[in-house]
């Protein structure tokens, strides 16, 4: 059987994840790895913490740990981030381990017996002030090649050009932000251009890759292809395995490719299983997820050192994304500037944040991300696409059969239309799952829905089933055979709500003979599904005015549940905006008993002046709740118009604060 080895980029443990890095790396490999999994493949899906380097030594000297502290931190938030978006990684595992330690330098020494790696004396960078040699990130300047500001001493993320730290124009300490100055060392250099003509051959082979990835790396092995520094003057990493190298580790870059072969060690030790089956197997397809500022590692120098040592396989795929952008930036940690995962694991189910990410997944350029689009894409295609399907037809089903699945013609005019566009499309879906094209196939999966739901509208089987029991539960035979199929193909993108309605459907892990036979077994019993996927915005209108009758009654709650909930008045004394929320405002509301902050999302409905010293209505004994970090200690209330315009509730008379609201 084929095995397939996919790895996603290692995330550096000095900061929690945004949505650029999952739809960057994270969603399109869980998508794919999921996708080989329902196609009955052997596959592995191997990551972890990148825990080595200066950003690692930076962070931990601003948070004010040290660095093993700082990793054993951000491993666990981002394995638990990971985890509830449902990335079903094989193993997460990490870069400090003694294991990856060990063959790291069995990595170096060999390669450096073959005579690959050179030590070379040269003059780095060292600031006076702080009395320390500064390795790349240490150090900021200017990008020679883009002429962007803030570039580090090893890369630019403006041009994604990789640098040398004496490269940059007016460099300066990023610790105390001196001019450094030159002081003599050594260090070793992995020298690529003996590689060059095995790496030219190897990739000019791969032209099944996404372009800009190719280019990007063939352009790099021609024009920028010199030796490179693999090892710095730090403390914290992989020490140099060399008795002349005291006080000297790997370079980060050099070390974390190498955690894929030794997390893949950790998972089989901890499996039975054998690594070398994986990592020294002809037969094993490597594919490695990342994100664009990952290319030149993956495509060049990676497989360079592959080569080099001679005993591993080399990528097969290297699907790399672009980025995903927010209002005109890069989504980055190190700026500061970030949709962070948690905050939208904290207010929507994983499923949707999953959804929303893959609908604008970076595939072949940049895509802009925002909050209107993601919550409107919610509503539409979960709730009422793919959520109302499924209602509808269960609603019927119980009503009319008592969820017992009717017998079933699956030929008709209709049926026969609905099938045909059906069978096309998963055609076209299998391709592009395959050519790790998620977005398009993710189109194509709704538009099968939608397709689902013409059929119903064009059948009416609420009519139907009134004159003639048999004909009408065709209909439903078809439809709920349809939403099994639809259950397996969306199971790479929503795994929790799939499941949810596979278990109504009886049906565990999903497989791909349902997709070439979604066909019920008469005669069986399912159970009504809860609502999938309830609406994030306001109700939408009924669309299909005749299944009104059908409509679920109203709840009441009773008064006394109602008096439950303490409303008062107050008055906003001060307006803040939140730094990264731009729907956002923080106030500051005398509430009679004391002044409470509270934060709502009005600001795009209201200056601030416009809610300074203003009466409102507050819920005032609603749980306090962190958001962004502010501690929200009630809850205002306001009206939504048709147009989405808020308007918050206010008192028509000038009130006292604290007034008690009947
Ligand atoms: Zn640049
Ligand atoms: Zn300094």
């Amino acid at each position: 059987m084929e095995k397939i080895l996919v790895t996603s980029a290692l995330p550096y443990a000095n900061g929690p994840l945004h949505l650029g890095h999952i739809a960057g790396c994270y969603l399109p490999s869980d998508i794919y790895v999921r996708y080989l999994r329902i196609k009955g493949k052997k596959v592995i899906h191997i990551c972890g913490t990148d825990e080595h380097g200066v950003p690692i030594t930076i962070s931990a000297e601003k948070e004010n740990k040290t660095p093993q502290e700082l990793v054993d931190y951000y491993y666990e938030i981002i394995k638990n981030s990971f985890e509830k978006l449902g990335i079903s990684f094989e193993y997460f595992g990490r870069t400090s381990t003694e294991r990856h330690k060990k063959l790291s330098q069995e990595f170096f020494l060999k390669i450096y017996e073959k005579g690959y790696i050179e030590k070379r004396e040269e003059k780095n960078y060292y600031c006076e002030n702080c009395k320390r040699f500064l390795p790349d990130r240490y150090i900021e300047g200017t990008c020679p090649h883009c002429g962007a500001e803030g570039a580090r001493g090893d890369q630019c993320e403006s041009c994604g050009r990789w640098l040398e730290a004496f490269e940059l124009l007016n460099p300066k300490c990023k610790i105390c932000g001196n001019t450094p100055v030159l002081k003599d060392t050594f260090n070793y250099y992995f020298l690529l251009p003996k590689l060059k003509d095995d790496l030219k051959k190897w990739l000019e082979e791969k032209e099944n890759w996404k372009d800009f990835v190719r280019n990007f790396a063939l352009s790099w092995t021609t024009e920028g292809l010199r030796a490179r520094s693999i090892t710095r003057d730090l403390s914290w990493g992989v020490p140099v395995p060399l008795e002349e190298a005291e006080g000297k580790v790997l370079y980060v870059w050099f070390d974390a490719p190498i955690g894929y072969i030794s997390i893949t060690q950790e998972w089989a030790n901890k499996n039975n299983e054998n690594w070398e089956d994986w990592w020294k197997n002809k037969e094993v397809k490597l594919i490695h997820f990342l994100g664009k500022d990952n290319i030149v590692f993956h495509a060049v120098i990676w497989p360079a050192m592959l080569i080099a040592h001679g005993e591993y396989i080399l990528p097969d795929e290297i699907p790399a994304n672009q980025y995903l952008v927010m209002k005109g930036g890069k989504m980055s940690t190190s700026r500061g500037m970030a949709l962070w995962l948690d905050d939208f694991l904290d207010r929507y189910p994983a499923d949707y944040v999953r959804f929303g990410v893959a609908r604008v997944l970076p595939e072949t350029k940049d895509s802009e991300f925002s909050l209107e689009d993601f919550e409107r894409e919610c509503d539409t295609y979960l709730a009422n696409d793919i959520g109302n399907l499924v209602s509808r037809v269960f609603r019927l089903f119980e009503k009319y059969f008592n969820n017992r699945v009717p017998e079933g013609e699956t030929s008709g005019e209709y049926e026969n239309r609905m099938w045909e566009i059906i069978n096309s499309k998963i055609v076209k879906i299998e391709k592009n799952f395959e050519s790790f094209k998620f977005r398009q196939t993710l189109q194509d999966i709704i538009e099968i829905a939608q397709e689902v739901n013409r059929y119903i509208d064009f059948t009416k089987p609420w009519d139907v089933l009134k004159k003639d029991k048999e004909e009408g539960g065709k209909i439903i035979y078809n439809s709920l055979s349809a939403i099994r199929l639809l259950s397996v193909l969306l199971y790479p993108y929503l795994p929790f709500t799939m499941k949810t309605l596979r278990d109504s459907l009886n049906l565990g892990e999903p497989s791909w003979d349902e997709v070439k036979n979604p066909f019920l077994n008469e005669g069986e019993v399912l159970k009504s599904p809860p609502i999938l996927f309830p609406r994030i915005r306001g109700k939408v209108k009924e669309e299909v005015t005749e299944e009104k009758e059908e409509e679920p009654k109203e709840e009441y709650i009773t008064y006394e549940e109602f008096r439950k909930v303490k409303l008062v008045v107050g008055k906003v004394l001060n307006v803040y905006d939140i730094e990264g929320a731009d729907k956002l405002y923080k106030l500051e509301v005398d509430t009679g008993d004391r002044v409470r902050t509270i934060v709502a999302g009005i600001r795009e409905h209201y200056k601030k002046e416009e809610l300074e010293g203003k009466n409102i209505i507050i819920v005032a004994n609603l749980k306090p709740r962190k958001i962004r970090g502010i501690l929200s200690e009630g809850m205002l209330l306001a009206a939504e118009d048709k147009d989405g315009r808020v308007i918050i509730l206010t008192t028509e008379k000038e009130t006292e604060p604290g007034l008690g609201v009947l």
